[in-house]
């Protein structure tokens, strides 16, 4: 199988459906499947628990089958009838954040997560994989739906959608969706205001700037019942939309949640490609997940928090930094290349920023002042001093610094704007 994909990558053929491969297959509609993740570790299990139908498509008709090698999850969309893959996407998930920490080692814990794809005219073959300790994909549950005659849970979740920014139709264009959370109806000329800037620190900052006309951002008005966000350790609880909340993984500024599916409903009134979670509170906090969801709160690090939490959401990017309260035990296990595009252990540099470099550019690189603008392999990151590399020595994700995307992340983040867009 790798060897006959090494093959086509060689040939040069794109891993895309035909134009009407899309209308052979699909109709422009979205199928939401809802399902429990759970297990430790070593094991994990899915379990399919409903279906959900969103009446358009937002992403691509032409880039359907995912070239990148990214995230700890995949599914993969075959029709029943050809055996043809039709569709499918790599992605993380919390549990796999989860199965990473001390606790996630022994002690089994399940996960709410929602995964998509367009709406089958015809039965399909979903087939769901978790990478295993080598890294390879490893199958973990497969189904069949049939489409004619599916059940599917209806969405009663409506709201009000406000446009912030149109680059483009929403078929070619990466469409972000800002969730407001934390948002009580009295709250709602804050709310405006905040949406604003959380607009402008993306479209502001390089390279989302260049690639204005390939992005689309709008966010779906949900009021909560209550203003703020949970802090459990500290005795606060509150109502919210979607349940975000501090201490995510007994991490303090570790801002995630659990209604995935309440998530997807909210966020359905709009289309959408990715979210992002705006959260009511000045407390410093955040999180993002590759192609799951981001959030981001309301600090004096705002903007960068914004662009830093899609980094992870959108490209796919590591953490480049490496001395931090994340508590993760052998989060990119040694003897192994990480799938993020920007770190690297050497162990096959070949496939990271290496064709980047100038010519006799030292590896590693020597951090150093002269060294500041230079692309390079600087030692220390994702967590480890030792022994991974980064291309940059300061970049948005490994300081608390707005707009400096290193070219490397630049690159991972314009190669997926242009893959949605096309
Ligand atoms: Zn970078």
């Amino acid at each position: 199988m790798k060897r006959s994909l090494i093959l086509l990558c060689l040939l040069g053929i794109q891993l895309i459906l035909p134009a009407q491969g899309f209308n052979t297959y699909f109709y422009p509609k979205t199928l939401r499947i809802n399902y429990i993740h759970s297990g430790t570790k070593d094991k994990d299990s899915i379990e399919v628990k409903n279906y959900q139908v969103d009446n358009l498509w937002a992403g691509s008709l032409t880039n359907l089958i995912d070239p990148n090698d990214y995230g700890c999850h995949k599914i993969m969309v075959y029709d029943v009838n050809s055996k043809q893959l039709i569709y499918s996407r790599t992605y993380s998930c919390l549990f796999g954040e989860y199965r990473t920490t001390e606790k996630g080692a022994t002690l089994s814990k399940a996960f709410q997560e929602t995964v998509r794809c367009p709406y089958p005219k015809n039965s399909v073959r979903i087939e769901f994989y978790t990478r295993n300790q080598y890294s390879d994909f490893e199958k973990r549950q497969e189904i069949v739906v049939h489409p004619k005659t599916i059940q599917a849970v209806p969405n009663t979740y409506q709201c009000e959608v406000m446009d912030l920014h149109i680059g483009g139709n929403y078929n070619q264009a990466y469409d972000l969706v800002i969730v407001p959370e934390g948002y009580a109806l009295a709250d709602s000329t804050q709310l405006r205001e905040d949406l604003m800037r959380c607009k402008n620190a993306i479209i502001e900052c390089t390279p989302f700037k260049e690639s204005a006309v390939k992005i689309n951002i709008r966010a779906v008005l949900s009021y909560s019942e209550e203003s703020g966000i949970s802090d459990e350790i500290r005795g606060k609880k509150v109502k919210t939309v979607v349940g975000s909340a501090f201490y995510s993984l007994d991490l303090e500024r570790y801002l995630m949640l659990d209604h995935v599916w309440q998530l997807h409903n909210v966020c359905s009134n709009a289309p959408y490609d990715n979210i992002i979670i705006l959260c009511n509170t000045k407390k410093y906090g955040g999180g993002g997940i590759y192609n799951w969801y981001a959030t981001v709160s309301n600090n004096k690090h705002f903007n960068y928090v914004c662009v830093h939490e899609l980094g992870h959401t959108i490209g796919g990017l590591a953490d480049e930094y490496y001395t931090s309260e994340v508590t993760v035990q052998d989060f990119y296990p040694k003897g192994s290349e990480p799938k993020e595009p920007n770190i690297t252990s050497l162990v096959n540099f070949e496939s990271k920023w290496k064709n980047m470099l100038a010519p006799n550019t030292p590896i590693p690189t020597l951090i150093t002042d002269q060294n500041n603008d230079l692309l390079g392999v600087y030692e220390g990151a994702g967590y480890c001093a030792k022994g991974l590399y980064r291309p940059y020595i300061s970049c948005t994700m490994k300081d608390i610094v707005y707009n400096k995307f290193c070219p490397v992340c630049q690159k991972a983040l314009i190669e997926m704007f242009d893959f949605y867009a096309k």
